[in-house]
């Protein structure tokens, strides 16, 4: 490590940091690193990037803890404020930086601004140097035989696992010589930082559930590989066990990449027991790589249906239903703890996200994008190409997506993957007394047991919004109708 100095012959270079927040494994660091030459660490607070909501928040506080780990090294994260092509131009001109590393993006704003940000730069006669960081695989690596990307999974993921192991992964750098900024470019960064978004109203456990550093990061992996890993294909549907990685918002984040995963997860797998879990839990992290390339090729995931002839679905617009979707107030139990856990912790297990996306889109006939834009209010783990990708595949209006006819029942979902109601005690209070064979239907409790538990149907807790079997039968129904269903192929 070193502090910050002046070295007037020698230019510095820049590191741009976007969604890695990290010291290890991030290849635009150690490339600048590697140079020799003076370090400048910049952050850009964009407003055409710049999020709110839970992930907002959880991406600031990432931002803090890089920039308290770039102070321990005697360093700073340097703040500019604007459009990201315009702002680091200038600033890289003003600090006469003569390269400029980044970890490449690959949404769509990303991709333009990083686009515009090369051709500026070059202009100026400043180099640039991107670099892979964020996937296993990027986008474009992985194609059919035909050139073409891959539209279903199971063929992508045989084809990644043909690849090999990705890229080793890199320390952090050993020795960082940061570089200290003229005047004139100081006075662009910001003396004052913008506050950090607030949390969601109601998100009141996330702070205690979601510590936010590196190490945090690494420390969770290490936990699970330990702990959970030869648990993950018997117990990564169960909510109740709480034993998956619980590692997206680190991810997403950039608190640490996906290939320190990989690697951490392949290593352990020592036996074929644990080998045999590593490869699922490993092909769970390639729906990740899956869905990023996706939104690569379809920048419009979030809000274009992949299947047109899901234009003619004739969704409902009730707010009232929708508001008791986004309450936990639906009456199904697994439904509403699912939504609960989210509302305050800003995150929710895998299997309950699939049921309350399909109880919303089929059972309540709504719209898959009001999901999707709820849970990225909401999500500490919003990500824009693995949100859009999974509403749509709930949906069934994405590519390789779950068909429209398989629509998960809520109470026997709720039986099988929380046989004693213990998820669905934990974030729905009112049913803790109901026994366990009534916690999945509490609206079949007699009335002596009511009485027996002190349960008012209705007023403790809410009565079904709507009757399943009805639901269902209208969903299909909608769906048959579909003008354009038979050409589309299903
Ligand atoms: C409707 C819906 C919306 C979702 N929105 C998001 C989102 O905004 N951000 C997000 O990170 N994940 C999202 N997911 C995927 C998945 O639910 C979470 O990644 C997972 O629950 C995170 O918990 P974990 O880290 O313990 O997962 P683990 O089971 O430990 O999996 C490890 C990692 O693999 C990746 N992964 C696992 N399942 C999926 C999947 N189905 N699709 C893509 N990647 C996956 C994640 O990066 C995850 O951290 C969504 C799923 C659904 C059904």
């Amino acid at each position: 490590m070193s502090a910050e100095k002046n070295h007037p012959s020698v230019s510095p270079v820049l590191v741009l940091f976007r969604d890695d927040f990290r010291l290890t494994d991030h290849p635009a660091l150690s490339g600048a690193c590697t140079t020799g030459q003076p370090v400048l660490c910049v952050y850009v607070h964009d407003p055409e990037t710049t999020r709110g909501g839970a992930i907002g928040w959880w991406l600031a506080q990432a931002c803090t803890a890089l920039a308290d780990a770039l102070s321990e090294k005697g360093g700073t994260l340097h703040h500019l404020s604007g459009h990201t092509p315009d702002v680091v131009a200038e600033f890289a001109q003003a600090a006469g930086v003569d390269t400029v590393f980044w970890n490449r993006r690959y949404d769509p704003t990303g991709k333009a601004q990083d686009t515009a940000l090369k051709a500026r730069l070059e202009q100026q006669g400043i180099n640039v140097q991107s670099c892979a960081a964020r996937l296993l695989h990027e986008p474009w690596t992985i194609r059919t035989g035909a050139g073409t990307p891959y539209r279903v999974f199971t063929a992508w993921w045989k084809a990644a696992r043909t690849m090999g192991d990705p890229g080793r992964c890199l320390p952090a750098p050993r020795q960082i010589t940061f570089a200290s900024l003229p005047a004139d470019a100081r006075a662009l960064t910001l003396r004052t930082l913008p506050p950090v978004p607030p949390l969601p109203a109601g998100a009141n456990a996330a702070e205690a559930d979601w510590p936010c550093t590196e190490a945090d990061a690494q420390d969770t992996l290490t936990t699970f590989v330990e702990d959970n890993l030869a648990h993950y294909i018997q117990e990564h549907d169960r909510p109740d066990k709480d034993t998956t990685s619980r590692l997206s918002p680190y991810l997403r984040a950039g608190l640490l990449s996906a290939r320190q995963v990989w690697h951490a997860v392949s290593t352990a797998a020592t036996t074929p027991a644990l080998a045999e879990n590593a490869e699922k839990f490993l092909s769970e992290l390639g729906w990740r790589d899956f869905a990023w390339m996706q939104l690569f090729y379809e920048p419009d995931l979030a809000w274009r249906n992949l299947r047109p002839e899901f234009d003619h679905m004739p969704w409902q617009k009730s707010p009232a239903l929708l508001a008791a979707w986004q309450q936990g107030q639906t009456g199904y139990p697994l439904v509403d703890a699912g939504m609960r856990q989210l509302y305050a912790t800003g995150w929710m297990h895998n299997r309950v996200r699939m049921v309350v996306a399909s109880f919303l889109t089929k059972h309540l006939l709504t719209d898959w994008r009001e999901g999707e834009q709820w849970f990225q209010a909401r999500l500490v783990d919003a990500d824009p190409a693995q949100n859009a990708m999974n509403w749509q595949w709930c949906a069934g209006t994405g590519i390789d997506a779950s068909p429209w006819f398989r629509i998960f029942n809520p109470v026997g979902q709720s039986e099988k993957f929380d046989p004693t109601g213990a998820y669905i005690r934990t974030w729905v209070p009112e049913l803790r007394q109901m026994p366990d064979k009534l916690i999945h239907t509490p609206w079949k409790a007699d009335a002596s047991l009511c009485r027996q538990i002190g349960f008012t149907p209705g007023k403790s807790y809410p009565n079904p919004i709507v009757d399943l079997k009805l639901a269902r039968g209208i969903a299909l129904e909608c769906w048959k109708n579909l003008p354009d269903r038979k050409e589309s192929g299903r």
